[in-house]
């Protein structure tokens, strides 16, 4: 308050207050000066006088207006008529408190209006004390603040809802285990969870808010955080530049390798709001579960060795290094012979015994980088990446040969693995991986072919004649389909009286106007599964043969059919040659089988000898063709019993020039005889092979001496000429007319 006795209107409410106190106590005041107070107060402010004890004594209009209660209705209550409720009891005490020892108390507070609705005053509280300093009242002066209060009360729970939408977003993202991060539309980073922070260890340490993308990759790259990126600037640069392109577009999930045995899948995408928000997942364990699956299914279950897929990628490898530096290396297929044999006698698992051992004698073998793989049942290969030349290849595999060759025992029996080994060199005898394999592939089929055992290099030569092979197979198809393949027959005779006991059939087949040879015949057929079939067509021909000849009223004795392994192995063997006969009308003493000794030796097993069994107790008779050629021993003939042995035309020939052959001869027939077989001597071509296996006993003659194999259609003469010549002979077909 000035001297003017106006009231100053910028003077803080407190001051005014107090002013206000001192001026009501000081009733000798001029009253005018009050009425201007009352005036303004009136316009701007709520005021209230209460006495002592709070007992209101006095309101103005403004009072009266915001409490919505009539100035009678006010005086002599107290204030708790305006009580919200808002405020606690400690609040008031602290005001009574201030007020009651003279103080001024300012504070917001909360009221009720008649009907029931808040307001908010802020309330300043001065005590009015008379001249003598005692209180006699109090006067409070309110301002409106409801309006303040409500933006402000609106404002705060806005607060609150928004800190509550944050706190339960970062749960959220932190209850997630993969890496999220969320950058804005400039690519900055505003939002990550504690995972992203681990994903990438080596960065965490800057990662902060606004953190441009592109800073956190260039970082990344320098401190070795994505190994990927290379180490070349250039490479550097250009996996970055894909990183961000990547980042940019986020169209697919992308792999990252993060340097310290862990992978993670980066998921990146737009937001409706624009943000790029991004999970990155570790896919460490299902990488690891890949590579298992993967070298699984690159691995041998019985030998743990790579498998054909390992091999072939290896042998890729290796030849693109051989091309690149023009050194060569050598790829060796090997193949247990006798494999089957010891499944066949010894039992599947000595079987896989031997296997087993054969692989660790290769890896053994085997120098560091030199990659053994097993790729078949019994095939074995070895990649070795690098050599001087073909004869350190060669000494290479004869070494090897040697090696596996070394006995093992099994079920208390001293087995001698037996190997054959093809040898390609790469790349010089292969542009490809595959064409590599091919190659070794046909250079072990010609070492099977010289005789097992052995250690074959492949040449183009070979290639072209595997080719041929082919062809000849394919040809052989068709021709048995259009019943081209015809027979032979040799007659046979008996040495005690000369007299013409049967004929052997020989399969004929021409191609392209020239004969096959029928071992060259016989062989792809075996190769190509055509056998089965061929050897069906040979007994149909023989057995048609030999009823025509008898129906004719010739005598054709019986008709001996070679038969392959693989014939032999059908289940239905027996059965089906049996049918023959029963078709043809002709009892089994009209049969004969002929089985190579390689058969027994080769295919050796159970099965076999049940079958040559099952033949003889049908009455066909079973002769053991070639014998002598095949190293079968007295062993085998025990295992399967035959009637009759056939000398092999190979000692027939040098009986007269080779003492060795004239003895093996007799000792064949002798050893017939004393197992109670007969005797056959096959390819006699002169008087003087004749008379020696007649002295030594033989019973039955057959070859050129005696008759050529003769065409189908010349059969019935050849017959009718042997009767026009009588009953009985003697001696060497060479003295007779
Ligand atoms: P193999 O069973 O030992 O038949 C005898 C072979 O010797 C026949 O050859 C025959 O023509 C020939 N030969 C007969 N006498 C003489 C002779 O005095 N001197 C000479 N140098 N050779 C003579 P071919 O017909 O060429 O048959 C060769 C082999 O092919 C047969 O030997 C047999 O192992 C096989 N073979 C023939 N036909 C068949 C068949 O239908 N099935 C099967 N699995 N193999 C057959
Ligand atoms: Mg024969
Ligand atoms: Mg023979």
């Amino acid at each position: 308050m000035r001297d003017t006795g106006e009231i100053d209107l910028d003077c803080p409410w407190e001051e005014t207050a107090r002013q206000m106190a001192r001026a009501v106590s000081n009733l000798g005041r001029i009253e005018t000066e009050l009425l201007a107070y009352q005036n303004a107060l009136d316009q701007h402010a709520i005021v209230g006088i209460t006495d002592r004890r709070g007992v209101i004594t006095a309101v103005n209009e403004p009072f009266c207006r915001i409490s919505g209660y009539e100035q009678s209705e006010l005086l002599g209550k107290t204030h708790a008529i305006l009580n919200s409720g808002v405020h606690g009891k400690e609040f008031f005490r602290t005001m009574w408190r201030t007020i009651a020892t003279g103080g001024t108390w300012r504070g917001e507070i909360c009221n009720r209006t008649k009907c029931g609705k808040l307001y908010w005053v802020d309330s300043t509280i001065a005590p009015i004390k008379a001249e003598c300093g005692r209180i006699e009242g109090y006067l409070a002066i309110r301002i409106d603040i409801t309006e303040r209060k409500i933006i402000e009360a609106e404002r705060a729970a806005e607060i609150e809802a928004r800190t509550r939408a944050e706190t339960l977003l970062r749960d959220v993202i932190e209850a997630i285990p993969d890496g999220v991060a969320a950058f804005d539309t400039d690519d900055r980073l505003i939002l990550w969870n504690q995972a992203f922070l681990t994903t990438y260890p080596k960065v965490a340490d800057v990662i902060r808010k606004g953190m441009p993308f592109s800073e956190m990759v260039h970082l990344g790259v320098e401190r070795g955080q994505f190994p990927q990126a290379g180490t070349t600037p250039a490479r550097q640069r250009a996996w970055i530049e894909a990183c961000l392109r990547d980042h940019i577009e986020a169209t697919r999930p992308i792999l990252r390798d993060l340097g310290d045995g862990r992978w993670i899948q980066v998921r990146e995408s737009r937001s409706v709001s624009g943000h790029r928000v991004g999970v990155r997942t570790d896919i460490t364990e299902l990488k690891r579960a890949e590579g298992i699956i993967r070298r699984q299914a690159e691995r041998d279950p019985l030998t743990g060795l790579g498998n054909r897929k390992a091999l072939i990628k290896r042998l890729a490898a290796t030849m693109r290094a051989r091309k690149k530096d023009g050194d060569c290396g050598a790829l060796f297929f090997l193949d247990l012979d006798n494999l089957k044999q010891i499944n066949d006698t010894l039992g599947h698992d000595a079987g896989d015994h031997l296997i087993a051992t054969l692989a660790e004698r290769l890896s053994a073998y085997a120098r560091e980088g030199e990659t053994v793989a097993r790729i078949g049942g019994d095939e074995f290969a070895i990649v070795i990446p690098r050599l001087t030349d073909m004869a350190e290849a060669i000494a290479y595999g004869e070494d090897l040969l040697a090696m596996l060759d070394a006995p093992l025992r099994m079920q208390g029996r001293s087995i001698a693995p037996r190997c054959s080994i093809g040898l390609a060199l790469l790349p010089t005898d292969a542009r490809t991986a595959k064409e590599a394999f091919k190659h070794a592939d046909i250079a072990l089929y010609q070492a099977k072919a010289r005789g097992r055992g052995t250690l074959c290099v492949f040449d183009p030569a070979m290639k072209a004649e595997l080719e041929e092979r082919r062809a000849i197979a394919d040809d052989l198809a068709i021709a048995l389909l259009a019943d081209e393949v015809d027979i032979a027959l040799q007659p046979k005779t008996a040495f005690k009286d000369g007299r013409h006991t049967g004929f052997e059939a020989l399969v004929r087949w021409q191609r392209n106007g020239a004969p096959v040879p029928p071992p060259l015949m016989v062989s792809v057929a075996e190769e190509n599964a055509l056998i089965v079939a061929l050897g069906y067509r040979v007994f149909e021909l023989a057995l048609t043969s030999i009823r025509a000849l008898t129906e004719a009223g010739l005598e054709p004795g019986s008709v001996a059919v070679n038969v392959a392994a693989m014939q032999l192995r059908q289940d239905d063997f027996v059965a089906r040659v049996l049918g023959l006969l029963d078709k043809h009308g002709l009892p089994p003493s009209a049969l004969e089988i002929e089985v190579t000794e390689h058969v027994l030796l080769d295919g050796a097993g159970d099965g076999i000898a049940q079958t040559l069994a099952d033949l003889r107790a049908q009455g066909i008779r079973v002769s053991l063709d070639d014998f002598g050629t095949g190293y079968a021993s007295l062993t085998h003939l025990k295992r399967f019993p035959v009637d009759c042995l056939k000398v092999d035309k190979s000692f027939v020939r040098d009986i007269g020039r080779d003492p060795d052959d004239a003895i093996l001869t007799r000792t064949i027939i002798t050893l017939a005889h004393s197992l109670g077989m007969e005797a056959v001597a096959e390819g006699i071509e002169s008087a003087e092979q004749y008379q020696f296996l007649e002295e030594q006993g033989c019973d039955y003659a057959q070859g050129y001496l005696i008759a050529r194999p003769i065409a189908r259609r010349d059969v019935a003469d050849y017959l009718r000429g042997l009767a026009a010549l009588g009953p009985v002979r003697t001696g060497s077909p060479a003295d007779r007319p």
